[in-house]
């Protein structure tokens, strides 16, 4: 039989081959005969400490690379997988005739569930760990190992199931999913190649069965011949080299060849981007997703839990710019505490006045020796500047070291307005994720395309950079535009100073930013405007 290829979407880009591991297909019906049981406890018990010295691995690696916030997290799982409460589940389990696969998900279904019960915010926050942890031993179990650089194969992936197998996974290939969505962004982000809206065949595929995913042609490869196996690695190969070249330029600044300075910073919500954004060249943080962290959060998070969070990214970033975003839940990023809102963004938290004293306290206080800037998220009218300004002059601490605040322009409201909002902000950073899909009318999380080159975008992009730069601010742009090679100049010719992008990106957007010639990208921008100016039928 010769290969079979299944056709999606690329969202995040990239070629890999390796075992298939089919998320959540390891509970099944098999009744293991009475006297293989021992024999099926000893495979659990052996998957278990296969994932706990991948673990070990783990931590190690991090602690090397001096990121020893990223190693507690990792050394929770190690504890959790040696919990003697969760073998005698799984031990009940099996020898009830439970597979050790089975055992080990319903295992860990059921701790998780009752700490998902839990009052207390923190430990629920732990069921996602313990499930998270089930379904990599229980790969384990069936043979597939994540560890040996497995493709993830699953219906759909919440951003915090890809940010905690990032670590692990090499490549994830989706039934559903949205080339827009959050999950495809922490992909892009660590690098991890991905195929998104597959279908429900992909999910034939079994654990096990080597694969190739081309997340450049937007397909999965079954039975793959042997020169595509080795044109993967080649890939593979050529995407680290170019790591290593970004490394070696980290210290240079990204300038056009006719001298005009772009700033590169790198968009976050993990120390690990964080990490992996400064090792290319980062110049510090353009966009500190707070909220993604949270996404399994049974309540607000507490100020301590956030400062936890913060302070160790921050620290590494003494006066740089750390652009620390507000919560902006809602929509793809909703909790389950915050399940039913129809809010989103600032909106959220202008209700919740508390929430909002509780996080600006908590940036304040996390934010030690960086160059602070807060960032407001989902901003239609400059009133919402001016109310957050208000709470934040209150923070105690915060005269010593007068924090930015800073609007995000990404809905169509916020461009229309962006002269009144450039006059109660310090800086603007564009959202070009939301502001194409609201300039297009597209839904974010099942799209296919988010062409911010269309005239509809980049005009608001045009307006709101000239009342940025007419009132003396510097306009960012944070949306997956700033690393796309075919946008990206038009940004620069439009006059955005900065660009924050993905981890993985920031050495290829430094490069490509030494490519190109500043004066062209003016003309080039200006002409595109003109043209849709002149297709409506307006005086240019
Ligand atoms: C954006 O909308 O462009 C953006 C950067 O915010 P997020 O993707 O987190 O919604
Ligand atoms: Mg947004």
């Amino acid at each position: 039989m010769g290969e079979l290829t299944l056709r999606g979407v690329g969202a995040a880009p990239g070629v890999v081959a390796g075992r298939a591991v089919v998320l959540g297909t390891y509970v099944s019906g098999e009744t293991v005969a009475l006297e293989r049981r021992p024999a099926e406890m000893e495979r659990a018990r052996e998957a278990l400490d296969a994932e706990i010295s991948a673990l070990e691995d783990i931590v190690e690696r991090l602690r090397a690379m001096g990121r020893a916030g990223d190693a507690e997290i990792v050394e929770t799982g190690i504890l959790m997988a040696k919990d003697p409460v969760l073998l005698d589940r799984i031990e009940q389990h099996i020898m009830s005739g439970q597979s050790a696969p089975t055992a080990i998900s319903r295992a860990a279904d059921a701790i998780a569930h009752v700490l998902d019960g839990l009052e207390d915010a923190t430990l629920a926050e732990r069921a996602a760990d313990i499930r998270s942890l089930g379904r990599r031993a229980a790969a384990r179990a069936v043979g597939a190992s994540l560890g040996s650089g497995g493709v993830l194969i699953a219906t759909d992936l919440g951003p915090a199931d890809v940010a905690d197998l990032g670590l692990a996974a090499t490549g994830a290939a989706l039934a559903d999913g949205g080339v827009t969505a959050h999950a495809a962004i922490v992909a892009r982000s660590l690098g991890i190649p991905m195929v998104v809206g597959l279908g429900p065949e992909v999910l034939e595929l079994k654990s096990g069965e080597v694969v190739v995913l081309d997340a450049d042609e937007g397909v999965v490869v079954r039975r793959p011949t042997r020169s595509r196996i080795e044109a993967a690695n080649q890939d593979r190969e050529r995407r680290q080299q170019a790591r290593e070249t970004a490394r070696a330029r980290r210290n240079e600044p990204a300038l056009t060849t006719d001298g005009h300075r772009v700033t590169v910073l790198v968009n976050a919500a993990t120390m690990a981007e964080a990490v992996e954004g400064f090792e290319l060249g980062a110049e510090g943080i353009g966009l500190l997703r707070t909220e993604l962290p949270f996404l399994d959060a049974q309540a607000w998070p507490s100020v301590e839990t956030q400062v936890e969070f913060l302070r160790p990214i921050l620290a590494r970033l003494a006066n740089r710019p750390a652009t620390v975003r507000l919560f902006d839940f809602g929509a793809d990023k909703t909790p389950p505490f915050l399940r039913g809102t129809a809010k989103r963004g600032i909106d959220l938290l202008l209700e919740s006045p508390d929430v909002l004293r509780a996080q600006l306290a908590a940036i304040v206080e996390a934010a030690g020796d960086a160059e602070l800037r807060i960032l407001v998220p989902m901003v239609v009218h400059s009133d919402q500047l001016r109310a957050i300004r208000k709470v934040l002059d209150e923070v105690p601490g915060v005269g010593q070291r007068r924090p930015q605040l800073g609007a995000m322009i990404e809905t169509r409201e916020a461009a229309m307005s962006a002269a009144a909002i450039a006059d109660v902000s310090d800086f603007f950073s564009i959202g070009t994720n939301d502001l194409t899909q609201a300039a297009l009318g597209l839904d974010r999380e099942r799209s296919r395309t988010a062409p911010a080159t269309d005239p509809r975008v980049l005009r608001l992009i045009d307006v709101t950079v000239r009342a940025a730069h007419a009132a003396g601010l510097t306009v960012d742009v944070c949306g997956e535009a700033g690393s796309d090679p075919t946008v990206l100049p038009v940004l620069v010719g439009l006059g955005v100073d900065e660009l924050s992008v993905a981890a993985a990106r920031v050495g290829e957007v430094r490069q490509w930013v030494r490519e190109l010639d500043y004066a062209t990208c003016r003309n080039a921008a200006r002409q595109l405007l003109d043209e849709a100016a002149h297709a409506r039928g307006e005086r240019v």
